[in-house]
């Protein structure tokens, strides 16, 4: 992804090369992601069949959480708005008052992509200039959406060296990365280097050690295993998140398989025991071994340190339960685009890239914790744990501002806006004690005219989609003459 963008912004100004080793290979496993990837996409000037085609790709509306408030019950995080808000105030604060004077209409019935989700319906609606549609994002093969990009990146010049990475040399004075020695005796020396070399973070902590903060007392699943199989037939545009006695699963449906995954707790669970509950919950044939994973869900100290920028799992991991994997490694880029040095690398950048980074895993962090933390389930150790444990006082903050007035206030452009929090929140259980006041100035008929409005509106929409397989199937075989989702009407 960095050599794609940096190849794609900067042209044959810089002299890019792009190290890997096919030896140590990737990680290969996010295949879910959120709505922002089309933006990069976009940026990238990718055609979204050619994409969709490359990547045996998918739609996501978003995600359905089964169990997650207790045994029984699901709930679904629509990407996208749930109803219209009527100047400052957002559609719920007028909703908490209909359903408080016994309106019967769910919350879920004024989010488009929750009800199109149900139906297993996609596409761009009739009236797509009015339309709250699609906010959606894709499941696609991380390993070819990987080998798509590095195509991208050589036909832009980007110099691919395939390499075992043995040594970082560095300058004895500024402390700067000068070169790094390849095993079969290459070097390649450079003025910026940017880590996306996984988990190890070969460059920003080994070479560097710039310190990493453990946030695995708040989000306490540090293991994962995953597996492909066939699907269930029924291609569903969102991803499933399951929880389990000691963590959750995941299903991501793909054309050519379907994605599955256990994220557990090794102090709560057996890697035995996880491997038997994956296996008996799989919504077809298994098509490969059970592939273990560990992490240490935090961030590096310093993502950006001297001359060296970490992306993905470089920089940290929050695990992959609203998929924002993906998306750290896209706001990474688009903050060192921003924010793109000469080979001094001045440190009030760097600073800055640093505080725009922490701020985005730190609300990223939080939204997570949130799945966790506010629950009613408490048949197993794992559950009793998170239900109880401390968290951290911003989180506080907000559920006690939406427990009191249903007030969710969005703090410096962080990632997940009103209605995910909502949903969310609401989804978990967590009910307002009251409400926006001036929504009491509106009459009983305003507001039932309203509600009425936002629920017909958002039933037109869904109803003038097509089915998701069908819609996908003929978008792929099609050339430049099919409507395509602009990426204007999807941003949130
Ligand atoms: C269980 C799990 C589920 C996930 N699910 C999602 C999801 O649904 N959505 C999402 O957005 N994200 C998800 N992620 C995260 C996602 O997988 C990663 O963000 C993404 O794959 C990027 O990985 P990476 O490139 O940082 O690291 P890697 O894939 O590990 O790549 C590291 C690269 O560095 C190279 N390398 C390493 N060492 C050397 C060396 N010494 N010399 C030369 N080259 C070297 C390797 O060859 C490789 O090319 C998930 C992660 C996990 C663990």
């Amino acid at each position: 992804m960095a050599a794609a963008a940096l190849s794609q912004y900067f042209g044959r100004y810089l002299s890019i090369v792009l190290v890997e080793s096919e030896e140590i290979g990737i990680v290969g496993v996010g295949e879910a992601t959120i709505p922002q990837i089309r933006l990069f996409n976009a940026g990238l000037g990718l055609d979204e069949r050619e994409f969709l085609r490359e990547t045996m790709g998918t739609f996501k509306l978003g995600i359905e959480f089964v169990g997650w408030r207790r045994e029984g019950m699901r709930y679904f995080h629509g990407f996208g708005e749930v109803g219209r808000a009527i100047g400052l105030v957002p559609f719920h604060h007028y909703w908490l008052r209909y359903a408080r004077e016994g309106g019967p209409l769910p919350l879920d019935r004024f989010s488009p992509n929750t009800m199109a989700a149900r139906e297993n319906r996609y596409g761009v609606p009739a009236n797509a200039r009015a339309a709250r549609l699609p906010a959606s994002a894709y499941h696609f093969d991380a390993a070819r959406y990987a080998a798509f990009l590095r195509r991208y990146a050589e036909a832009r010049g980007v110099t691919r060296r395939e390499g075992k990475v043995v040594n970082v040399r560095l300058d004895g004075e500024s402390g700067f990365i000068v070169g790094l020695d390849l095993a079969d005796g290459g070097r390649i020396d450079g003025d910026l280097f940017v880590d996306c070399s996984g988990f190890r973070g070969l460059l920003i902590e080994q070479a560097l050690a710039a310190g990493y903060e453990d946030w695995s007392h708040w989000l306490p699943c540090d293991r994962a295993l995953a597996v492909p199989s066939t699907g269930d037939g029924k291609l569903e545009p969102y991803t499933r998140s399951t929880a389990r006695d000691a963590g959750w699963q995941w299903h991501i449906p793909l054309r050519h398989r379907t994605g599955n995954g256990h994220v557990y707790s090794s102090s709560f669970t057996t890697d035995d025991e996880a491997q038997r509950v994956l296996l008996a919950n799989l919504p077809g044939e298994r098509l490969a071994d059970p592939r273990p994973l560990r992490f240490v869900t935090g961030k590096r100290r310093e993502i950006w340190k001297r001359n060296c920028v970490a992306l993905g799992l470089a920089s940290g991991f929050l695990e992959p339960l609203e998929s924002t994997s993906i998306h750290l490694i896209q706001a990474g880029i688009a903050r060192l685009l921003a924010l793109f040095p000469d080979r001094h690398c001045d440190p009030v950048l760097v600073r800055e890239f640093n505080r725009q980074i922490d701020w985005e895993f730190t609300a990223v962090r939080d939204f997570l914790i949130l799945h966790y933390h506010v629950t009613e389930r408490d048949g197993s150790e794992f559950w009793r744990y998170c239900r109880a444990m401390p968290i951290p006082e911003s989180l506080q903050e907000k559920l006690a501002m939406f427990r009191s007035s249903g007030r969710i206030v969005r703090q410096n452009m962080e990632l997940f806006d009103t209605p995910s929090w909502l949903q969310v929140m609401w989804g978990q259980g967590l009910r307002p004690e009251g409400h926006h006041p001036m929504v009491d100035a509106a009459s009983a008929a305003d507001l039932a005219r309203y509600i009425a409005m936002n629920e017909r509106e958002t039933s037109e929409q869904v109803a003038s989609l097509s089915d998701h397989a069908a819609y996908l199937a003929r978008l792929v075989a099609s050339d430049a003459s099919a409507p395509l989702a602009r990426p204007a009407e999807v941003a949130g």
